[in-house]
């Protein structure tokens, strides 16, 4: 049966779930505290199993004319980029998985996931829009805006990151906790590099107590760096929270050329300091008509690049769970106990790759990374494989 669908925050989780429910059937309204679409300059990786997901929202050939397909994911010794382990994408890996993997600017993503939302007839976005507080009845649930506001809905999804308002009022869970790691963002136009400065891949340059990515957006127009760093203090936890270029200089001095040119590419004014921040996995993910979703329920570090994918495929488990389930109450728990076991699994091994890119001694690297080799690849196979269009639930 329709219901009607509150959701607090219109990242990429709620803004696939208010897409995937609005195709069932449902009427959906989206609560965005940020007064227009996010226009983060920062890429993000999407493995077959989001893109999966966005194929079945129609999507995918919209990605397509904005993204990139990396070859493979090379990581390199820092200091003189040998390689150390490869992970082989491109069509070897479309063809195994049957979906692609991507680079998409995420600037791209919520213009597509905005546009598709705002074109569609059941979902409306509504921008200023800051959720204070919930009231939950047997039949109903109430969101309260921060300007007095209420709407009324069957149920409530809460989509609202890392911070969540609506999980502090469900969860006893303590704030998340800072990890000791920031991360360095910036995009560089890639007519500022050298010619053939780097092949379409991913490349992840690893070393003591640090590592840096890089990767194309846009068709090549634009050179993706993240460069995660451990410091006992931080510029600040927001997307939008700015870095001393100098300091990222330093940061990574002495290090492989390409990290140096690309550094020195880097604006002053568009250089970002992301603190990286963790929670525990919870086992508390709703109430009889409350539901936490994404980041909300299971931030996970960016190690393995996956939080945004998780966020992807909860929203079309629960619009699964919701269509298999006569009740909202029952479809929350089914949704939880389908989708616990596989984010906590990710929270896990983002965290255990952390470690392990930032291993303090060089030997003690390269040999952690021959194990990985000696493991083949299998280990990778956990993520693309899972199809949260056609798993069959619990
Ligand atoms: C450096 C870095 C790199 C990453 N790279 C990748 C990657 O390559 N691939 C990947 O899959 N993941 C990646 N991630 C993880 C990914 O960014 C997150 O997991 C993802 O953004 C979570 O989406 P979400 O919709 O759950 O939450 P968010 O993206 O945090 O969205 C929450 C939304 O809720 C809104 N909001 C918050 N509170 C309220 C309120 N009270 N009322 C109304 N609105 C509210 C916010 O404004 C925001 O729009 C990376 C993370 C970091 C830090």
């Amino acid at each position: 049966m329709s219901k009607n669908v509150l959701i607090v925050g219109g990242g990429i989780g709620g803004l696939t779930a208010a897409l995937c429910l609005a195709r069932s059937g449902h009427q959906v309204t989206v609560f965005e505290r940020s007064s227009k679409v996010q226009d983060i300059g920062a890429g993000i990786q999407c493995g077959a199993n989001a893109v999966r997901v966005l194929d079945h929202l129609g999507l995918r050939h919209q990605i397509e004319q904005v993204s990139v397909k990396p070859r493979e994911i090379v990581f390199r010794d820092y200091l003189y980029g040998s390689p150390l382990y490869q992970v082989e994408l491109g069509k070897k890996y479309e063809d195994k998985y049957g979906a692609p993997y991507f680079h998409i600017h995420r600037a791209d993503l919520y213009a597509m996931l905005y546009e598709a939302a705002g074109a569609h007839s059941s979902v409306d976005v509504l921008t200023d829009s800051d959720v204070r507080d919930f009231e939950e009845t047997s039949d109903q649930v109430r969101v309260i805006l921060s300007s007095g506001e209420t709407f009324q809905g069957d149920l409530l999804i809460a989509s609202d990151g890392i911070r969540s308002t609506i999980r502090k009022q469900i969860h006893s869970d303590k704030s998340a906790v800072y990890t000791g790691n920031v991360a360095w963002r910036a995009t560089v136009a890639t007519n500022k590099l050298p010619a053939d400065f780097m092949p379409t891949v991913t490349t992840n340059f690893v070393g003591p107590r640090k590592h840096m990515v890089l990767y194309y957006l846009r068709a090549g127009e634009l050179l993706n760096m993240v460069g995660v760093v451990e410091k006992q203090s931080h510029a600040g936890d927001s997307w939008k929270s700015k870095g001393d270029v100098r300091e990222l200089q330093k940061d990574f001095s002495g290090w492989h050329p390409m990290v140096e040119t690309v550094i020195d590419s880097v604006e002053r004014d568009q250089c970002y300091q992301w603190a990286l921040y963790d929670h525990r996995p919870i086992n508390k993910w709703g109430t009889d008509r409350v539901v936490l979703l994404g980041d909300a329920a299971h931030a996970t570090l960016p190690f393995i690049a996956s939080g945004a994918a998780m966020a992807i495929e909860d929203a079309r488990i629960l619009d699964r769970c919701l269509t298999e389930c006569n009740s909202v109450k029952t479809a929350i728990k089914k949704y939880q106990f389908n989708r616990f076991d596989r984010t906590s699994k990710v929270q896990n091994i983002s965290r255990k790759f952390g470690k392990l890119y930032h291993i303090p001694n060089r030997l003690l690297l390269k040999t952690a990374f021959a194990g990985l080799r000696a493991l083949g690849g299998k280990k990778e196979d956990f993520l693309p494989e899972y199809d949260a269009n056609t798993i069959p639930l619990k």
